[in-house]
């Protein structure tokens, strides 16, 4: 009998199809198993999303009593989760990952084996499964189907043979000639269908005419391809199931791996990973490239350094130096031949040491610590990088450190010389390579130091396993001399809160225990600070947030979440968020060439709107564009794209994609119990409003709203609250267009300041304009994180304020001990100024007196 295993998304949609495919069959779901949702969060509402874990137990219940189990996946991480399990499964039972629709593959693969079908027949059921469908509807026929033998069981390390004694069956290599054809070429989406495409056979590509090699099943190696637009490729394959893996690869191909294969934009100099382009790194303050470190030059006391602010927010403390990384394992040494099994067998059994751990790390950890954490120990158990070790031992006699040391260093310098993205996972790699070497030697792990006081780590780079582990540690910021607004340590910087400054040069050499202020807004480290500037970054630092924000005299002043997605989501409401004031929707997205279905909107939105039951999300409309392109919305190459087709914009040229998104909207709202408000960026006139509202009431969305973020939008607060029912400040793009300065140069950070006067008299009027209406006014810029303005805008006239959630704690604290009356004298005072320094001090000095 063979198992099916359903993995879901949504525990809803798991057993709703597991009930339509058991329609199909007499006798139980014995053989069946869903492993769907991620738990449920505090108020027992379902969590979208996949567990591993889950899926292994799945796999292993089923496996007592089957000759083997076919995995069927919804989306996405659906297939990561389940590709995992396979390694985290005790059994040893043939599993096989099915790229079948879920829903009729499911319904196929159920009744498939409950005939008695072998493995190789359900699998050929399940993806089969759409042809009836495409032939009623009189699209082409599916592809033929092909039977691919079953995968045994392979635990980590087992799976590490070099390539050539993994190759199978009749011996004869076949090949075909292939183009890469999607806009973006082998990114990560694209390598992980290369790979599942080529599972059962032993497949190889090679870039034409000459250029490097992969093997099909190890994700980085296809990654360091660096194949783009055009490039051609040779596919190899070996063993009885060449042909049909040949097959499969060339079709997804010649689809552009369904992300289309229309011609690149060739004014765009643009590489991508994850589907996400991005920058040539030409600009230094835009994308730091990982180059050598330069030598440590000491920096004296007082000296500013400035680099790229990747999370906001300051922090200050003694510095912390990251632990001296393992060191080089020494080339000359060579193992006899008659050890050299014993030593090359003892790089799979670290690798796998190290993997578990990152794994067992990974499974205590949330969000995108947990994500990063997870691909580490992937990276860690990559077959190619201990194929090549391996080899390294066998044929030259190199020690088992040494051969994992040089592994490494070639896989770090094919991510390296790609630039950009790519160099950013060097890091990743190198972190790795310092693990399973420490494990080998039997010397310390390399990371995070323990510390019994705060203090600011420092380092070169930070491996995503170190920014990860920093998640309960005493690190209140961050400071490093390589990393872009991409790499792991931003990511994971923000999502912690933890204050970040990336690309400072010279940061090495600040001594150990100096003490510094890092501010990650202005992309600033000030050594040895004034006492007052250490005071005001540290007082409220770890404050906790008792879930109200309240005045001294009893005003309420409610404090709410900035999200990007399920995820944090899930943190805001654990920290007690009132409500979300910002559901940044363009994050979900990030990763797409395609437009994401208003059924995979409706999933995303409500893992946002779930964990906020009853409570209001103010959820924004897609912000593509400038600094966050998506293909999909923004495909057009443009000289000034900050000023160009970005956030309500583009509903002129495609009105269908803000329609669509409004519907999902409407769809997500009304399956969940969260006060859904709508709101639009990037409006600059009353049209655009009055346009946005209607289409919002059209789709069914009650309270419609828009962001201030243009000068002109805050001139104009008084007629735009006559067509919206509320406004939200952005006060990141207000500060941007008020002093026309690119947010992303650090090195205009002092223009790009919300406390500049011109910015604090537009968000007056808007604040007096809301007043008068009787209308709510949020912010939800980065300055209403901040506890030093937030007393300031609510004098101004902001009604709630909305931020990350690790400032609530902080910004109520400095709310509690002020009335309306003492956030009024502050905001006359700022507003009096003619300099931001002069407004801050005197907004403070107007604080103090109160
Ligand atoms: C803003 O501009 O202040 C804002 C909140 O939007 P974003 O930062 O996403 O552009
Ligand atoms: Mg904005």
């Amino acid at each position: 009998m063979i198992g099916v295993v359903a993995v879901s998304h949504s525990a809803r949609l798991g057993e709703a199809a597991l009930e339509l495919a058991l329609q199909m069959v007499r006798g139980g779901a014995g053989f069946v198993r869903v492993a769907a949702g991620a738990g449920t969060d505090a108020d027992g509402a379902p969590v979208l999303g996949t567990d591993a874990m889950a899926v292994a137990g799945a796999i292993d219940e089923l496996a007592a009593d089957c000759d083997g189990v076919l995995v069927l996946m919804d989306l996405g991480s659906a297939v990561l989760s389940a590709e995992l399990a396979l390694e985290l499964r005790s059994s040893t039972v043939p599993v096989r990952l099915a790229a079948a629709p879920f829903v009729e593959g499911l319904l196929a693969a159920v009744v498939s084996a409950a005939a008695g079908g072998t493995l190789d027949v359900v699998a050929e059921e399940a993806s089969g499964a759409l042809s009836a469908k495409a032939e009623q509807l009189g699209e082409p026929a599916a592809p033929a189907v092909t039977v691919v033998p079953a995968v045994p069981a392979t635990p980590v390390g087992s799976a590490l043979a070099p390539p050539a004694a993994s190759a199978a069956g009749d011996g004869t290599a076949r090949t075909r000639h292939v183009t890469v054809r999607n806009p973006l070429g082998i990114h990560a989406r694209p390598a992980a269908l290369i790979a599942e495409a080529a599972t059962g056979a032993d497949v190889r590509l090679r870039v034409l005419p000459d250029g490097p090699e992969a093997a099909a099943a190890s994700l980085m190696r296809l990654l360091t391809l660096g194949a783009r637009q055009g490039t051609e490729i040779e596919l190899r394959a070996a063993g009885a199931e060449g042909d049909a893996a040949l097959d499969r690869l060339a079709a997804l191909f010649d689809d552009g791996f369904g992300e289309g294969t229309d011609a690149a934009d060739p004014s765009a100099s643009q590489e991508s990973v994850g589907g996400v382009p991005v920058e040539e790194a030409t600009d230094p303050a835009r994308t730091v490239p990982a180059v050598p470190v330069a030598p440590i030059v000491p920096v004296a006391s007082g000296v500013v350094l400035r680099g790229r602010g990747v999370s906001a927010g300051r922090g200050a403390a003694g510095v912390v130096h990251l632990a001296p990384s393992v060191p080089e394992p020494p080339a000359e040494v060579s193992i006899a031949p008659a050890a050299r099994d014993a030593e090359a067998k003892s790089i799979a059994r670290a690798a796998a040491a190290v993997a578990t751990r990152l794994g067992e790390r990974s499974a205590a950890a949330t969000g995108e610590a947990a994500a990063i954490l997870s691909a580490a120990r992937l990276l860690a158990a990559d077959p190619e990088l201990i194929a090549d070790a391996v080899r390294r031992v066998e044929d030259d006699g190199a020690s088992a450190a040494r051969a994992v040391w040089d592994a490494a260093g070639a896989q770090e310098s094919g991510l390296s010389a790609l630039g950009g993205r790519m160099a950013e996972r060097a890091a990743d790699v190198r972190d790795v390579r310092d693990r399973i070497v420490a494990e080998l030697l039997g010397l310390d792990m390399p990371g995070i130091p323990e510390r019994e006081s705060p203090f600011v780590l420092v380092a070169v780079d930070l491996s995503p396993a170190d920014t990860a582990a920093l998640e309960g540690s005493r690190c209140v910021a961050l400071v490093t001399e390589q990393g872009g607004p991409t790499s792991h340590t931003a990511i994971i910087a923000r999502s912690l809160g933890l204050p970040a400054v990336v690309g400072v040069v010279g940061a090495t050499g600040i001594p150990d225990g100096m003490t510094v202020l890092v501010d990650g807004d202005r992309g600033v480290v000030e050594t040895d600070p004034a006492e007052a500037s250490i005071r005001a970054a540290t007082v409220t630092a770890d404050a906790a947030f008792d879930g109200r924000g309240i005045l001294a005299d009893g005003v309420a002043v409610p404090l709410l979440a900035n999200v990007g997605g399920a995820a944090d989501a899930v943190t805001a409401a654990d920290a007690g968020a009132e409500g979300i004031g910002l559901f940044r929707t363009e994050f979900c997205f990030l990763d797409r060439t395609d437009a994401p279905t208003v059924e995979e909107q409706v999933a995303a939105y409500r893992g946002v709107l779930a964990p906020f039951a009853g409570r209001k999300v103010v959820v924004r409309t897609l912000d593509a564009g400038s600094d966050k392109p998506l293909p999909f919305a923004n495909p057009d190459h443009e000289q000034n794209p900050a000023l160009g087709v970005r956030g309500l914009r583009i509903a002129r040229r495609d009105p269908a994609l803000l329609d669509d998104q409004l519907r999902a909207l409407a769809l997500a709202a009304r399956a969940e119990s969260a006060q859904v408000e709508v709101m639009a960026p990037m409006v600059a006139t009353v049209e655009e409003a009055r346009d946005f509202a209607d289409r919002c009431r059209a789709a069914g969305l009650a309270r419609a709203g828009i962001m201030i973020e243009t000068p002109s939008a805050a001139l104009l607060a008084a007629e735009l609250f006559e067509v919206v029912d509320f406004v939200s400040l952005g006060t990141n793009d207000l500060a941007q267009y008020t002093m026309a300065a690119d947010r992303m140069l650090s090195e205009l950070g002092d223009l790009n300041d919300p406390w500049q006067p011109a910015v604090l008299r537009l968000i007056g009027m808007v604040g007096a304009a809301g007043t008068a209406a009787g209308r709510p006014v949020g912010v939800c810029g980065e300055a209403g994180g901040d506890p030093a303005l937030a007393p300031v805008l609510i004098g101004l006239g902001a009604t709630s304020l909305s931020m990350t959630s690790r400032s609530l704690g902080r910004v109520a604290t400095a709310l509690a001990g002020l009335t309306a009356q003492d956030c009024r004298r502050a905001a006359g005072a700022a507003l009096a100024a003619s300099t931001a320094d002069e407004a801050r001090a005197a907004a403070t000095a107007a604080i103090d007196r109160a």
